[in-house]
């Protein structure tokens, strides 16, 4: 047992607790707090290719591969352009961001990293943490590990996973706009599933191909191989390729109040603490406003996670949830409609809930009102129309 009592500890350095180690590490208000980190992991792989908008410069903007200005979205009735500014499309390796953030950490005063697979933890105003290796207290925890009742319980919460298998991909002909990244192409789907292929390209030679699924099942590793040669071959008409890397990704996509596992001196953060957008699976760029959300409530004594979640938004992506659990086929429309009617700029602010309720309705009405109207009746009244 460790007898030092941390003002902080922090379960998982993943992109919520480095995230929050380095809003921590930025304040001067932490510089006399002692912080554990506790991660089971050494972070030394990059297993995620995390993509995000912003406005203008960014805290990440040193670390990231690439930015692009514009996009596309695609479905086999249209193609639309979209012209980003002032926002910017960013990509990061996560590897590169656990690095720069592990290194920040092990050369603090105040932070310590100790690799430890977490076993338990028991509230109170000195939290107990149990780890394999040994128990370490601390006033406030704040716990990235995934409530266990989230995948067994039968309860009144849409389960929505987003899927996906990506390839990185070089070619000996340059084929690809390095300027113009794919947000959706519907051209090639899953069955009749919300289904799509997302590019991210690097070079005119190389880029990341990525087939994604929004829907209630996972399918099997051989068939996303075969959307993406699919893909690549029918609709990038590239014969010649190779693959130099693969990722894979489960996403909760979910109204599931993650949240609610919260207990006396540990809250939890990440998708564990419902920061994954449930109706989008972004999630990088909101754990970074979440993180400093955290910070000032600490600051300002009051519970850290006061004010995290908004119930309007909380309720609009319910709808989104009910629309892909239930009548999932209509996923392509849905988003077709949202890209056709309302600019990319005013589609960020939404996504990033920083829309005022008129502008909320604007976009609402924009859409074929069946499913969403089906999706508000059902969850107000909880009758299925
Ligand atoms: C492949 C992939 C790509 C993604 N791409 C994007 C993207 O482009 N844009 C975007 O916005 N979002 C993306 N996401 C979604 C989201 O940003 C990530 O899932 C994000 O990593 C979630 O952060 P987190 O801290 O909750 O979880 P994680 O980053 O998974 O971190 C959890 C950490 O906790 C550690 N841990 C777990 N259990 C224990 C334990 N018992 N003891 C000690 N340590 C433990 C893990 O090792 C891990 O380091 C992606 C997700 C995946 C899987």
């Amino acid at each position: 047992m460790s007898y030092i009592v941390y003002d902080f500890a922090i379960i998982g350095a993943g992109a919520a607790g480095l995230h929050l180690a380095q809003a921590m590490l930025e304040d001067e208000w932490f510089e006399d707090k002692k912080i554990l980190i506790l991660e089971r992991d050494d972070k030394a792989t990059d297993d995620r290719t995390w993509s995000y908008w912003e406005k203008g410069v960014g805290k990440w903007d040193d670390l990231i591969a690439k930015r692009w200005d514009t996009g596309l979205f695609n479905t086999n009735r249209k193609s639309i352009n979209l012209h980003l500014a002032p926002y910017h499309y960013k990509m990061l390796h996560s590897i590169d961001f656990y690095q720069y953030a592990k290194k920040r950490i092990l050369n603090s005063k105040n932070q310590a990293w100790v690799k430890e697979e977490v076993k338990s933890v028991v509230p109170g105003t000195i939290v107990k943490i149990h780890g394999s290796k040994g128990i370490y207290q601390a006033k406030q925890v704040f716990d990235s590990r995934i409530d266990g009742d989230f995948k067994t319980a039968r309860d009144k919460y849409f389960r929505v996973i987003q899927h996906f298998k990506g390839w990185v991909i070089e070619t000996k002909d340059p084929v690809f706009d390095p300027d113009t990244f794919v947000m959706m192409d519907y051209r090639i789907k899953w069955k009749n599933n919300t289904s799509f292929t997302y590019i991210l390209p690097t070079s005119p030679y190389s880029a990341m191909v990525e087939f994604t699924l929004f829907n209630l099942e996972l399918i099997d590793d051989h068939e996303y191989d075969e959307l993406l040669r699919k893909y690549i071959n029918e609709i990038l008409k590239i014969k010649d390729y190779t693959v130099v890397k693969t990722e894979y990704g489960i996403i909760p996509m979910s109204n599931y109040p993650f949240h609610r596992s919260n207990k006396e001196g540990i809250t939890k953060i990440g998708t564990a603490g419902s920061w994954v957008k449930p109706s989008s699976g972004y999630a990088f760029k909101n754990i970074e406003k979440m993180a400093g959300k955290v910070v000032e409530n600490l600051k300002h004594n009051r519970s850290p996670s006061k004010g995290l979640l908004t119930p309007r938004f909380r309720f609009y992506d319910t709808l989104y949830l009910d629309v892909f659990s239930n009548d999932n086929a209509s996923g392509e429309f849905v988003f077709e409609t949202m890209f056709t009617k309302n600019s990319i700029q005013q589609i960020f602010k939404f996504l990033d809930e920083e829309t005022s309720f008129s502008e909320e309705l604007k976009i609402m009405i924009g859409f074929d009102p069946r499913p969403f109207l089906n999706a508000l009746l059902y969850n107000i009244s909880g009758v299925r129309f």
